[in-house]
This record gives C-alpha cells, sequence and structure tokens, in this order.
C-alpha cells in the first residue's frame, strides 16, 4: 500500500499525535493546549455519533472538569444529574448513598456521546487538531527519533504522519503500547451484558444508579436521558458461558429473579439487543517507552463498580500531559515517574476492589463470588519448588493473569531449589521494592499452583 502525506490541510509533522479521542485522550489534549507551545492531533477512528456503555460519574468529577476548564460540558449539556447510589450488597435489604452530604455536589447519568465528542471539540477549540474517522493502523520509529504513524481514512484511504510523541488514548485494546511490545495483565474475566430500556415508569427515583448482587454477578441499572435506562449484568466469562447469559432468553430470566432491577422496570420495553463487551480489570506491564505513553484505560481498567473509569482517564489524561511537557523539557525521570504514579493509583484500586467484593458473602458456593472473596489458602511455612525448564519457562511466558511475566518469573526463581512461601514472599516484597503488596504475592503464587508451574514440596530439598 502506498502511503500520501497527510490530506486536509494538516501539516505532515505534529508534536503529539494522541490516538482516541475518548475521555483520555481528549483530557490529555486539552492540558497539552493549555500549556500552549506543542502542535496536538487528536485521532480518532470514529465518528464519536454511536452509543456507549459507561455514564455514571459521580461528584468527585467536578474537580477535574474544573481543572481541564471543562465543567460547562457537564451543566449544559443534556445529562441527568444522579443523587447518590442504592445497592442491595452485602444483604437483599437496598441501603442508599446520597451525595447529599458530598461537599462536591451531584453527580451525574451521562448522554456518554455527547459528553466525549463535546471534550474532543473543546480541545479542538481550543488549538487541537481533531481528525475523527482515521484509524491509526501503524507506527514506526524513524532514524531522527521521531514517529511515522500509518493512518486509514474511514473510506480506507492510507496517508502518513509524522510525530515526535504518540499518545496511545485508544481504550482496553492498548493498540500502540501492544505495538511496542507491551503485555496486558488481567485480574479478571469479567463481561459486561447490556440492554438499552425505554422506560414506562417515571416514579423510578430519578438519578439513583442501582445495583444488585446476584448469585452469578451482579447488576447495574442507570437512568438515561430521555427516559430510557441501561440495565447491565457483570458477570465472568466462564458463567455466561455456562449460563448462556448472551442469549436474551438466558439474560432476561434471570434479570427476572432480581428484586429490584425488574421492579424498576416494570412497564419498559427494551430498546436495544444485548451488548456483550469486555470490563476487566487490567494493567499494561510497559506504560511509557521513549517517546510514547498510554493514558486511560490504554494504562489500565477498572471494575465498572468503581464508577470511575471517566474519572481516572480524565485525570490521567492532566498527569500525562505534565508528564509530557517534562520530556520535551528534557527531564530524562517524566514518563518513568508517570508510569510509577499510575502503577500506583491502579495498586490503591485494587485494595477498594478486594474491600467492596469481600462485602458480599451470600452465595459461599458461586465461583464468582468465590473468586473475588480470596482467602488467603497458602500457609507460610508451606515449601514451594520451581523446576526451570524450556517447558516451565514457555507455560509461564503463556501466563497473562495476576503479575506481569517478569515478576511472576522472579516468584518462580525465589522458589528454586525448595524455598517457604513466606520467605518467597519476603524476598519479593524486597525485590520490588514496594510495587506490590503482600497480597498481591501470594496471590500470584497461589495462581502459579493452580497453573502447575511451581509444585508444594513436602520436604525441604
Ligand atoms: C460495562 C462498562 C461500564 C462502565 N461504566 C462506567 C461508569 O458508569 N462510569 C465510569 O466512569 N466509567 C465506566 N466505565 C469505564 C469507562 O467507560 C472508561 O474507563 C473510559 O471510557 C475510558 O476512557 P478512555 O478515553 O481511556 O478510553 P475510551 O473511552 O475507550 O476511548 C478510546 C477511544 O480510542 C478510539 N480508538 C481506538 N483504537 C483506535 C485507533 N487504532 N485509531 C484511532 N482511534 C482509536 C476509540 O474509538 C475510542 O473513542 C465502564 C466500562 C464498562 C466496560
Amino acid at each position: 500500500m502506498t502511503y500520501s502525506a497527510s490530506p486536509n490541510c494538516l501539516p505532515s509533522e505534529i508534536d503529539v499525535a494522541i490516538i482516541g479521542g475518548g475521555p483520555g485522550g481528549a483530557a490529555t489534549a486539552i492540558s497539552l493546549q493549555q500549556q500552549g507551545d506543542k502542535q496536538v492531533a487528536i485521532l480518532e477512528k470514529s465518528r464519536q455519533e454511536h452509543f456507549r456503555i459507561g455514564e455514571t460519574v459521580p461528584p468527585n468529577i467536578y474537580s477535574v472538569m474544573q481543572q481541564l476548564g471543562a465543567r460547562e460540558i457537564l451543566e449544559k449539556g443534556e445529562h441527568l444529574p444522579s443523587s447518590g447510589s442504592s445497592s442491595a450488597w452485602g444483604s437483599s435489604q437496598l441501603g442508599y448513598q446520597d451525595f447529599f452530604f458530598s461537599l462536591e455536589g451531584k453527580g451525574w447519568h451521562l448522554n456518554r456521546t455527547l459528553f466525549d465528542a463535546s471534550l474532543a471539540e473543546m480541545a479542538a477549540e481550543q488549538g487541537a487538531i481533531l481528525r475523527r474517522r482515521v484509524r491509526v493502523v501503524g507506527g514506526n520509529r524513524l532514524a531522527d527519533g521521531k514517529w511515522n504513524l500509518a493512518l486509514l481514512d474511514e473510506d480506507g484511504s492510507p496517508w502518513e504522519l509524522k510525530t515526535s510523541f504518540v499518545v496511545d488514548a485508544t481504550g482496553r485494546r492498548s493498540f500502540f503500547a501492544s505495538k511496542q511490545g507491551a503485555n496486558r495483565v488481567v485480574m479478571d474475566s469479567l463481561l459486561a451484558i447490556a440492554a438499552v430500556f425505554e422506560l414506562d415508569n417515571s416514579a423510578v427515583k430519578a438519578g439513583y444508579t442501582l445495583v444488585e448482587a446476584a448469585a452469578w454477578g451482579w447488576w447495574y441499572a442507570a437512568r438515561l436521558p430521555n427516559n430510557r435506562a441501561i440495565v447491565t449484568l457483570m458477570s465472568d466469562r466462564e458463567q455466561v458461558g455456562e449460563h448462556q447469559f448472551s442469549h436474551w432468553k438466558y439474560w432476561q430470566a434471570y434479570l427476572e429473579q432480581t428484586n429490584y432491577v425488574q421492579e424498576m422496570l416494570a412497564g419498559a420495553i427494551p430498546a436495544s439487543q444485548l451488548m456483550v463487551t469486555s470490563a476487566v480489570s487490567q494493567y499494561l506491564d510497559q506504560m511509557t517507552g521513549d517517546g510514547w505513553l498510554a493514558v486511560g484505560d490504554a494504562a489500565c481498567t477498572f471494575d465498572p463498580l468503581a464508577s470511575a473509569g471517566i474519572y481516572k482517564a480524565l485525570r490521567s489524561g492532566i498527569q500525562a500531559a505534565e508528564a509530557i511537557a517534562n520530556y520535551f523539557n528534557s527531564d530524562t525521570t517524566a514518563l518513568t515517574q508517570y508510569e510509577a504514579r499510575t502503577r500506583h493509583q491502579f495498586e490503591l484500586y485494587l485494595e477498594d476492589k478486594r474491600h467492596y467484593y469481600a462485602l458480599e458473602q451470600r452465595w459461599p458456593n458461586s465461583q464468582f463470588w468465590q473468586r473475588r472473596r480470596f482467602k488467603i489458602a497458602l500457609d507460610p511455612s508451606q515449601w514451594l519448588d520451581w523446576e526451570q525448564s524450556p517447558e516451565s519457562i514457555r507455560q509461564l511466558q503463556g501466563l497473562k493473569m495476576y503479575l506481569p511475566v517478569r515478576d511472576l518469573h522472579l516468584l518462580c526463581q525465589l522458589c528454586f531449589g525448595g524455598k517457604q512461601a513466606g520467605e518467597v514472599v519476603g524476598k519479593f516484597l524486597a525485590h520490588t521494592q514496594g510495587r506490590f503488596s503482600a497480597y498481591r504475592a501470594i496471590e500470584a503464587l497461589e495462581y502459579l499452583l493452580v497453573e502447575q508451574i511451581i509444585l508444594r514440596s513436602c520436604t525441604p530439598v
């Protein structure tokens, strides 16, 4: 394929190319524009006109929107104010958490399409180039240290763009970072199966997000603008397969077993097909490299239970812009500092997630809840061993869960020759200099045992 230089009066070279115009990409662009001295382009593959799942934001969204100078987008759009959340979690009783007491005021149920498009357009108003319907399909490093991005227009016309820096804001697929060799480390196998309904029930507690735990996962329902609601079942890939939850008939039958969600939907009419999408918590084992970084979901993703993905993407964009400015000012630690901060924020999120899931103690036999109610079964005095062989190294390379492969490998090496679990964990924490909690190390050791990469040994070798 022959690539032409960029069309539509675009410069053939810019300072920062942002791949993806979602909240993470737009926030990076706005923050870079506020610094004022870099030519920035957002390259977005869609028209930003399609329906998107993920719409509830708590009041803390105000602080980041304020920092971006974008508060008006919330106030002016057709977004619905949210008064708080209600949940049947840990008990069949419905509890309420009001935003009334929040210093930052109310939350929102966003018109997500409008929100994403407005933020990207705000970046354009401030001077960034916004090119929609253009997909980045590749990128290679040039001899002068710059990048050459390969792009395709919606009609299939190829062109290319030279840039000094690339921001991967492509969401959970982390398109560009993956091409640079970064791997996703996944923490679970959560899937979201959602449908939109037209509501016939104006008495529905306006603006309250509803969460209801169930044996095989949990349900989530929220009002959308225009008297509609989104209803989502969150369950693990394995349970979705076993119970056929991605088929309307089984999804709806399961919905009818809920107490509160089906009550909210009384008289409602389905207004969409089922939409199935990944909702796993994951992070990249490499979030930055020379001349590039990943923001928002491209760097790490949160469980929708947290309703924090949009906030996190905006905050990440602000932090990314700061790191990029420092990088251009020859600060050689700027990108590693950004990465360390992002990793730390992800570790804090994992602790919150663990805490919240542990509050639900019903259904002790459900695999969904067992996985999230992780109890440490490994005795610290248990002897462990790793038999190093080309086969076990090959198996190790194929593992994708809990820790990056290099850290799983380190755990294996620490078991080599027969070591007690407690000693392995202690040495691992010392080697990794506080990057992980003891809990994370034990979780990974148990994973290596299940995968039979390391073995329990009865006696010291
Ligand atoms: C089921 C579910 C429910 C959720 N609910 C909530 C919620 O209630 N509240 C909340 O705060 N968060 C929620 N989230 C999370 C939230 O949607 C994300 O965290 C947020 O969208 C991340 O923003 P982002 O900009 O990083 O990525 P995205 O929003 O995914 O944006 C990525 C953009 O990159 C573009 N792109 C991708 N590849 C290319 C390419 N090669 N070239 C050009 N463009 C490309 C895409 O078109 C897209 O516009 C939910 C997520 C899921 C899965």
